[in-house]
């Protein structure tokens, strides 16, 4: 069991350390990081998931690149520009919007910008949280559509209200909380609540569940990471590569935001796309990323509590 603490370049869902386990098996390695709003419960998707890479593997891939999209936060519209023209040649950029302290104003220009940097042929989605409302997200995606959006993720935080903006704008509605903090990920298909699903390997519990969800959902599915290790992010390409049709840039460029990574060759966008292989880690930078022995201890009786759940 190896446990780490990486630094984020950037603060992400309000951290600043990346922490989790790796581990080995007969399959080969898997990455147990939960985060920390994620109880012993909510942790077990996350733990099955890295028990079924290093012990049971992934379906044959069907393709083998995979076209990612950057990610840009919630920053000004000069530092969104500059993270699309940094972003390894991504021809899809994800924007953040409605977050907290950003007024509509700041979201339309960071989107514009963003649109004007990508330039002809480049495709924007947003990803609003759940921030809005239905009317405030109704009248802001009409807003951003000026730019022309490719899709909103999860524009209002309820089913419901996603069902509610579906009816009434014309951009696809992708789901992704819904889907992943729902006790029944199918429930957003059957309410017509989304275009769009917005799957997750970790928190869903991994590659053959993700895969089984895809296909009941009925919906095309986007892959996206939970900010791992390349240990992690192999099984989200793992899903992206196996999926009978993959419509949609993913969003598994985040390894980059991390200060450090456990392989030599992390797997990193090279002309908007990652290719998919399998990277093991290196054992000198398993050594560079260890946690402190207080945080070691700390994930073992995590791994533990969250073990005995499955007994
Ligand atoms: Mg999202």
């Amino acid at each position: 069991m190896h446990v780490y603490a990486i630094g984020m370049r950037t603060r992400f869902r309000g951290i600043t350390v990346r922490e989790g386990m790796l581990f080995d098996g007969p399959a080969g390695w898997g990455d147990f990081c939960p985060f920390a709003d994620y109880d012993d419960a909510a942790s077990l998707p996350w733990l099955r998931a890295a028990e079924e890479a290093a012990t049971l593997g992934w379906p044959d891939p069907v393709r083998d690149s995979i076209a990612v999209n950057c990610t840009v936060p919630a920053v000004g519209p000069d530092a969104a520009a500059a993270i699309v023209h940094g972003s390894a040649g991504c021809r899809t950029a994800k924007v953040k919007v409605a977050e907290a302290g950003q007024s509509d104003d700041d979201d339309v220009a960071r989107v514009e910008a963003v649109a004007d940097a990508l330039g002809p042929g480049g495709r924007v989605r947003i990803d609003a949280n759940g921030g809005w409302d239905v009317d405030h997200a109704v009248a802001m995606i009409r807003r951003l559509d000026r730019v022309g959006l490719e899709y909103v993720e999860q524009p209002c935080a309820t089913i419901e209200e996603l069902a509610a903006v579906r009816r009434r704008v014309d951009v696809p509605i992708a789901a992704d909380e819904s889907i992943r903090r729902s006790e029944d990920p199918l429930r957003v298909a059957r309410r017509h609540a989304a275009d769009i699903a917005v799957l997750k390997v970790a928190p869903l519990g991994g590659v053959h569940a993700c895969l089984a969800i895809a296909e009941q959902i009925g919906l095309p599915v986007v892959v996206s990471s939970a900010v791992e290790t390349s240990v992690g992010i192999a099984a989200g390409l793992a899903l992206a590569a196996a999926l009978p049709a993959l419509p949609y840039a993913c969003g598994l460029a985040t390894v980059a935001l991390l200060d450090r990574d456990v392989v030599e060759r992390p797997l990193l966008p090279v002309d908007g796309a990652i290719a998919v292989r399998r990277p093991h880690p290196d054992p000198g930078l398993l050594a560079a990323a260890a946690a402190d022995p207080v945080r070691r201890a700390a994930w073992l009786q995590r791994y533990d509590a969250v073990a005995g759940r499955t007994a």
